[in-house]
């Protein structure tokens, strides 16, 4: 079987950050699962198909084709053969992702994609249920956590960065509306897995985290 980490954690909570790191390190495959919903929430909105139109979503994942690539060491992900890497972070996607993610079809076309990526090589995967739903074998499991200011505060700075125009109060919303939802999910719900290492990263930096994930992955190959 491959070697996989499975971070789980809410949105703002350092995943794709600190994810970013450790696939580095340890020479890890980095797939953001989180970028997969959100190019399916894109494409819905290219489409101009609305979150009432279930049935126009679930005829849309007929023909979709998502790819992750790395380039130049940047992890892309591209839909439909266009690279969407910065597309999917817009607002307008932010809004409409977590309900898209909650229609089982969807996850169940995107676990099939994660699974297939897995089946070969060594990988680090980001997500909300990679290591309760997509990969409950999965070699070392975190839930990574942060209080909901502090993940707020990430996200704003993060945008920021992106030229991405949110609000902290936009923002605050946002986070709260798709935990809620996140955390209700018939399928997939956001939840710490039994065997998970559970993490507060809110008073940590970004490498005490890697550090603490880094030295646990190393025990377990060793
Ligand atoms: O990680 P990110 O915040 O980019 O994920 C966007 C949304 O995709 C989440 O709010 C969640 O609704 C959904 N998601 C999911 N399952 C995953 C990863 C993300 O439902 N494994």
């Amino acid at each position: 079987m491959s070697f996989i980490i499975a971070i789980d954690g809410p949105a703002g909570s350092g995943k794709g950050t600190v994810t970013k790191l450790i696939a580095k390190k340890l020479g890890l495959v980095n797939i953001d699962t989180g970028a997969a919903y959100r190019s399916v929430a894109l494409e819905s909105i290219n489409q101009n198909i609305k979150l009432e139109e279930e049935d126009k979503i679930i005829n849309m994942l007929d023909n979709i084709n998502i790819e992750f690539k790395n380039e130049h060491g940047k992890d892309l992900i591209y839909l439909n053969g266009e690279d969407v890497t910065d597309k999917i972070r817009q607002k307008d996607v932010s809004k409409i992702v977590s309900p898209i993610s909650a229609i089982k079809e969807v996850r169940f076309k995107l676990n099939d994609i994660f699974r297939k990526i897995a089946k070969n090589q060594d990988v680090i995967m980001e997500g909300r249920d990679i290591g309760t739903y997509v990969f409950p074998n999965a070699s070392l499991k975190i839930y990574l956590d942060a209080s909901p200011e502090e993940r707020a505060k990430r996200r704003y700075i993060q945008n920021q960065k992106k030229g991405i125009q949110m609000s902290y109060e936009e923002i605050v919303e946002n986070i709260k509306t798709r935990d809620k939802i996140d955390m209700q999910k018939e399928i997939g719900a956001l939840k710490k897995a039994e065997d998970a290492i559970y993490i507060d990263s809110t008073n940590l930096t970004i490498e005490e985290v890697v550090e603490k994930i880094v030295k646990k992955a190393n025990e377990i190959k060793n």
